[in-house]
């Protein structure tokens, strides 16, 4: 079974092709655009995927070493995510498979994130249902109870903002350019974690709340700058570290919450926030200390790609799910 997949659901114009669950091409074209204004302008993004899709496509194939007629069907990425990024990309699966004459798959982006821990690999330890997954992106947060390949269950997930925004907006207002999350992480590795305490919000049940750790890194930098206009430069890696410890710490609460109410302690982290190193550390730290079993995906698993959007596709084929030609994008796309 060959599969294309096809990811168009935010700034990054990816194709992949997947020959049995085993990834033979996976590219990804990142939108450099956005930098400039420290986020993502939509209308930018939609015709970047334009311009880009074509040659991104093209590569993917002929990576692969294949031929457009071994492809077995082609999956894309329905929503959810920005209308006219998925517009791109929904609009060009459903052309190529009218074409080939082959079925056409919609995956859900969230779905297809926990997924790529499916993804054939040698030396990776598939999770086993059911498990547990944090889902920590630019878009959400949440955590998901996983029963099968399809059957997930949302049982907790942010109020406000998502985890990868209390990244990227505090890394803003520490002047840092978009997205500051991975640049956090990097000067987190000099500073030190303890140096400033950033509170830990009360949200009810399973549910996470981002908009007020924000706030409150906003009041403290502003604070701080005050008596001492070099603050954040003299501090950067300490308050890197500080936000960071933080956040985590407000992840693996929750997360501990999770497995004490489901009983499940198989965890599996997702999504673009899911390359931070301190996250990466705590788990391995609870696989130890509370005998939990983690699965951390490859780092090329973690921020937006088109094999999470093959594999999840490939799972659907073997079920014959296939789409008809009225779908649509689903912006705000739930599972
Ligand atoms: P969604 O999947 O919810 O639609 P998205 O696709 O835009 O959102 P991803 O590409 O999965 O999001 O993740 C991007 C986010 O991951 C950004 O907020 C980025 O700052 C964050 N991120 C990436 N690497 C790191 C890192 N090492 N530490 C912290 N955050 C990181
Ligand atoms: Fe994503």
């Amino acid at each position: 079974i060959y599969i294309l997949g096809i990811e168009s659901s935010c700034d990054d114009t990816a194709a992949a092709v997947l020959h049995n669950g085993k990834i033979l091409s996976n590219i990804v074209a990142t939108q450099e655009v956005h930098k400039q204004y420290g986020g993502v302008v939509p209308e930018l993004a939609s015709r970047a995927h334009q311009q880009n899709i074509v040659p991104v496509i093209h590569q993917a194939i002929a990576r692969a070493n294949i031929g457009k007629k071994d492809i077995s069907a082609i999956a894309f990425t329905r929503g959810p995510g920005l209308m006219g990024s998925l517009l791109v990309g929904t609009s060009f699966a459903k052309s190529l498979s009218l074409g080939l004459g082959i079925p056409l798959i919609e995956v859900n982006h969230m779905q297809a994130h926990i997924l790529a821990h499916f993804i054939e690999e040698e030396h990776f330890k598939k999770p086993t249902f059911p498990f547990l997954a944090l889902t920590i992106s630019g878009g959400h947060t949440q955590i998901v109870k996983v029963s099968n390949y399809f059957e997930m269950e949302v049982i907790g997930e942010t109020t406000d903002d998502a985890v990868g925004e209390a990244f990227d907006k505090s890394a803003k207002i520490l002047g840092l350019p978009y997205p500051g999350g991975p640049l956090i992480d990097k000067y987190s590795k000099e500073g030190n974690p303890k140096a400033f305490p950033f509170p830990n919000p009360k949200v009810p049940d399973l549910n996470f709340s981002f908009s007020g750790f924000k706030t409150s890194v906003l009041y403290f930098i502003q604070k701080q700058t005050k008596e001492n206009p070099d603050f954040v430069a003299e501090n950067l890696k300490d308050i890197c570290a500080s936000i960071q410890f933080s956040i985590v710490r407000i992840l693996m609460d929750k997360l501990k919450k999770a497995v004490k109410q489901t009983g499940i302690n198989q965890i599996a982290i997702a999504g673009g926030v899911s390359a931070n190193s301190e996250i990466r550390n705590a788990l391995m730290e609870a696989e130890k200390k509370y005998s939990w079993n983690c699965f951390i995906p490859k780092f090329e698993y973690t921020t937006d790609n088109a094999a999470m959007i093959a594999i999840a596709g490939h799972y659907k084929y073997l079920e014959k799910d296939f789409s008809d030609y009225s779908i649509t994008a689903q912006p705000r796309y739930k599972f």
